[in-house]
């Protein structure tokens, strides 16, 4: 099989699976730390929080170690919406991950608020000035994708930063597609609020953070506080197996980053080059800026789950892989302004570092001949129906 969907997860590092192997035997609760075996567990998550804090430009003391990167939109949207009894709205992008988008509402119906949506272009790029109307001293926070999931488009953060800070909200920003594909120093740098999740950077499943300086951990209401874990922001006993993982992948991945960059970004290009020849066929967000390794592409006259049940040896998605369950058009392409026929006809196709370049062409051949062979049954399907 032919693995195309590394932004729905990605397999763990050889590296990183030894690693949690071993982070395994040590099997005492970190926060027993009056004994030597929880000490030994709590130097394990320690150490991961050192090497995910070096990743991603900031201290230890500003990562909340969570189970992935919904819990953290939950615990800091929902958080911060719940902190300030005079700032109860939430501001977020129309395409922003549906784990934010249900924080977002949660925070809202707990707390009285509502969500406003602000919009994007054609391209995919978030409109800077419906934002700005949008933020008023009502909003705790507002939240703009660095990357999305589905078609790789890269929020512009920095702008979006500038005006939450303007009206005194906090900025949020999920770095879950970006972190181990992309520089995140610019994010880091102006956002207040940060998620990340350990699966998409191969790291283990079950892993993830929030990232907020002291400061802004203490302006969030502590919706998961339990045993005051993860400086009472997430309470409940450390996965220090998968924490241990988790660090050692973030690691990894930002060491590689620059190679891993230019190869990802040639074997995205170049199964574009393939496919193009298709004809009728174009790119969800090509006029913005996106992440190396992701290609979200409209088959005019393709519906996307018919070429997926071609392909049943290549590993793609339609939307994103995270919502496939509830068969409904992507809310991020429709936000777009695409059609629902756009819709159904757009796959996803994202590339990782285990992609080869015989991976690329066997892909690209095995995605023609569905997509003709889809096509040409639609044109027959249609063709009956107009003689009947
Ligand atoms: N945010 C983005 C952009 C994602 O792609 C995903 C997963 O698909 C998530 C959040 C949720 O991550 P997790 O699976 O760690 O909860």
């Amino acid at each position: 099989m032919i693995y195309l969907d590394y932004n729905a997860s990605t397999p763990v590092d050889p590296r990183v699976a030894s690693l949690v192997q071993e982070a395994s035997r040590a099997y005492a609760n970190p926060s027993s730390t009056q004994h030597g075996a929880g000490q030994q567990a709590a130097e394990l998550v320690e150490h991961a929080r050192q090497r995910l804090a070096t990743a991603v430009h900031r201290t230890p003391r500003e990562i909340v170690f969570t189970a992935g990167a919904s819990e953290a939109a939950a615990i800091g949207i929902i958080g911060a919406m719940l902190g300030d009894p005079y700032r109860r709205n939430a501001v977020i992008a129309a395409t922003e991950h549906k784990a934010i988008i249900q924080a977002a509402e949660a925070g809202a119906r707990l707390g009285g608020g509502e969500v406003r949506v602000a919009s994007v272009g054609h391209s995919g790029l978030l409109d800077l000035s419906h934002l700005n109307e949008l933020v008023d001293d009502s909003v705790s926070v507002v939240a703009v994708m660095a990357a999305n999931n589905e078609t790789g488009v890269m929020g512009p953060v920095a702008q979006a930063s500038v005006i939450a800070r303007n009206r005194g909200a906090l900025f949020f920003s999920d770095v879950t597609q970006l972190l181990g594909k992309g520089d995140i120093v610019d994010v880091s740098t102006h956002a207040d609020l940060m998620v990340c999740s350990s699966h998409k950077l191969y790291g283990p499943k079950g892993a993830g953070a929030l990232i907020a300086s002291r400061h802004t951990q203490k302006a969030l209401f502590p919706v998961f506080g339990g045993g005051g874990q993860e400086f009472g922001l997430r309470g409940g006993t450390s996965n220090v197996p998968a924490l241990a993982g988790f660090g050692l992948a973030a690691e990894l991945a930002t060491h590689s980053l620059p190679a891993t960059m230019r190869r990802l970004t040639a074997l995205r290009d170049q199964l574009w080059d393939g496919l193009r020849d298709l004809g009728a066929v174009e790119i969800n967000g090509a006029d913005a800026p996106r992440v190396c390794n992701t290609l979200n592409v409209r088959i005019v006259g393709a519906d996307a789950e018919a070429v997926m049940a071609s392909l049943p040896d290549v590993a793609v998605s339609s939307g994103s892989a995270c919502q496939s369950a509830v068969p409904t058009p992507s809310h991020v392409l429709l936000a777009m302004g695409r059609s629902t026929t756009a819709a159904g006809e757009s796959l996803r196709l994202s590339v990782g570092t285990p992609t080869t370049d015989a991976d690329i062409r066997a892909s690209i051949a095995k995605l023609f001949a569905a997509a003709l062979r889809v096509r040409e049954l639609t044109g027959d399907l249609e063709r009956r129906l107009d003689d009947a």
